[in-house]
């Protein structure tokens, strides 16, 4: 098979023009093309009134191989590679301790799905609730101000990610296709097929729920045990090395493998580990505000007359701007047609995300507009980011009116530096409310300057970004961790804590769905190795 890389079409191309350029470009007959996938489908959107599509192709025909040595200077034309999953190992026994996952988010649920694929039937810890009850309790604080602590945006079967976009895409290296792998799932749990070829996939949340119910069926099938309401509030270690986990019932559950996928919010097993010696270190993250615009301005400008055009859907954008203080200042999980939502665990806090419907159809693009820090900013202590992103949570309740509105602004007023005291023409969809207000307190200082500078200088580039209406809500704090639980390169073990895997978001080591289930497979293969000897 071969793949074919920049082919280019007109965005209302019609469906033979595909087949048509791939016989152009290889100089084929009809008869000697046998058959065209799409492997990725992007666009090219700088020119506004002529938009297009970039295609990457794979193509079976009868001469493969002399079309290699005939392409063979055109970077454009090679043998498609081998894509396909291949497991590192499988249980050889019957005999051994069993693994434990700890934690239902993407990393855990891969981690979990790939050690029951492998026959190694993992016990899989969640101490929040099943996907459906979850759902109840997450809009029991956006309908009734009503928080569950240990059930959640953050807490509870799926993870952070369940209530969300749902963008799969991400930045990482991947060079042994394990995306690909994860994308499969996906499609087998119930996602659309296309998040395998379109270049910037989503799945909106509704199917969120069914497909991470899909999946826990499948490992269930497969040997593994799935617990709800299961928190680990200890472990047990002996001569550095992991021998048991501690539910919060009292139950002691033995084993030698722990997948630790706990996610940024589990703020009290961070803690726990430290006090028992894990290896933790403080590590950057980044503060800010939800920004909420009309999403009709958003795609008129990315998209011109082409606005609309459903092949290209609710625009998004990615925004970055290098402050005159130093700071770096950048737009983050940007949810094209969404919502904001209250994603606090804590009670007396605000937190603040965004989440969209498959169809990205609402009035509102809203992304993170937010500021890097480092442990410099929090000196001390290898958890010291914990207590700053509190006294930020805690002084957002505050602002909001202590009720679990959140505090926002009108981004003219913010920028004027004066309170704001109505809504103009966009309105806000953070539930349960918004407390107009000032929030010139809401960060830190030099957060603050750095945002108030690049506001107007994304207008440069998303005309009427800083409009006047457009409305920021805050306190954006949980971007991704605030400490590394350093792992070794080579087993994936902690630095100083045999038999403990620390993976995903929590850990340090992912930063969005994609990357998080990613590292979910190379920690399950970690695992699988060690538990067969090989590692
Ligand atoms: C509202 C929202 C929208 C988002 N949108 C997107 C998006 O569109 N695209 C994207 O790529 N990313 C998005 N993210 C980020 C993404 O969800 C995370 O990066 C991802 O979920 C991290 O996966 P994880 O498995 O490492 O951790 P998590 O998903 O956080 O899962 C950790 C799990 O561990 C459980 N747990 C914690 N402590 C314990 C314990 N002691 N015992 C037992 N269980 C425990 C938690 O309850 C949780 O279920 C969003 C996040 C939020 C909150």
């Amino acid at each position: 098979m071969l793949r074919l890389t920049d082919i280019q079409l007109p965005l209302d191309h019609a469906e033979p023009a595909i087949r048509l350029a791939v016989l152009n470009k290889l100089r084929l007959t009809d008869e000697q093309l046998l058959s065209v996938t799409v492997f990725r489908r992007s666009y090219d959107a700088r020119k506004k009134s002529a938009i297009h599509l970039i295609y990457t192709l794979d193509v079976t025909t009868t001469q493969d191989d002399e079309l290699l040595q005939q392409f063979h200077s055109d970077k454009n034309v090679t043998r498609t590679p081998d894509t396909n999953y291949q497991f590192v190992t499988h249980a050889t026994s019957e005999h051994f301790l069993r693994p434990v996952v700890i934690g239902t988010g993407p990393c855990g649920l891969f981690a979990g799905l790939l050690l029951a694929q492998m026959g190694f039937r993992p016990i899989i810890l969640e101490r929040g609730k099943a996907v459906r009850e979850r759902t109840q309790d997450t809009w029991g604080l956006w309908r009734k101000r009503e928080l569950q602590p240990e059930s959640n945006v953050q807490f509870g079967e799926g993870g952070a990610g369940t209530f969300s976009d749902g963008k799969l895409y991400s930045q990482i290296k991947d060079p042994h296709h394990y995306g690909r792998k994860v994308l499969l799932e996906f499609i087998k749990a119930g996602a659309p097929a296309e998040i395998l070829y379109v270049s910037k996939p989503h799945i909106g949340t509704f199917r969120l729920v069914k497909m991470v119910e899909d999946m826990r069926a499948t490992i269930i099938s497969l040997g593994g045990e799935v617990r709800f309401s299961q928190k680990v509030v200890d472990i047990v270690r002996n001569k550095d090395a992991i021998e048991a986990v501690v539910l919060e019932n009292g139950e002691h559950i033995a084993t030698n493998h722990v997948v630790l996928a706990i996610g940024h919010s589990a703020r009290d097993t961070f803690e726990m580990l430290h006090e028992r010696g894990v290896y933790i270190e403080a590590k950057p993250f980044s503060v800010g505000f939800r920004v909420e615009h009309p999403q009709s301005l958003i795609d008129r400008c990315r998209f011109g007359p082409n606005a609309g055009n459903p092949i290209l859907g609710a625009a998004d954008y990615k925004l970055v701007h290098h402050a005159s203080n130093g700071r770096s200042v950048y737009s983050f999980c940007m949810c094209p047609g969404g919502t904001v939502v209250a994603a606090t665990s804590e009670p007396g806090r605000i937190v603040t995300n965004g989440m969209s419907q498959y169809s990205r159809n609402e009035r509102n693009a809203n992304s993170a507009i937010v500021v890097g820090i480092t442990p410099e900013d929090y000196p001390g202590h290898p958890l010291a980011g914990i207590p700053f992103q509190r006294a930020l949570e805690s002084h957002a309740y505050l602002l909001g009116g202590s009720n679990y509105n959140a505090p926002g602004q009108l981004v003219g007023d913010f920028i004027a530096g004066r309170a704001s005291t109505k809504l103009g023409s966009v309105e806000p969809s953070y539930k349960p409310g918004v407390q107009l207000g000032d929030l010139s307190s809401a960060l830190p200082e030099y957060a603050i300057t750095a945002i108030r500078e690049a506001l107007p200088a994304f207008d440069k580039q998303i005309r009427g970004f800083a409009m006047a209406d457009a409305v920021l809500t805050g306190v954006e704090t949980r971007t991704s961790s605030p400490i590394r639980i350093k792992r070794r390169d080579d087993d994936l073990q902690s630095l100083n804590t045999r038999g403990l895997f620390p993976a995903g978001e929590g850990a340090g080591y992912a930063g969005g769905i994609l990357s998080a289930a990613v590292d979910g497979i190379r920690v399950a293969e970690a695992v699988a190795l060690s538990l067969n000897g090989l590692k």
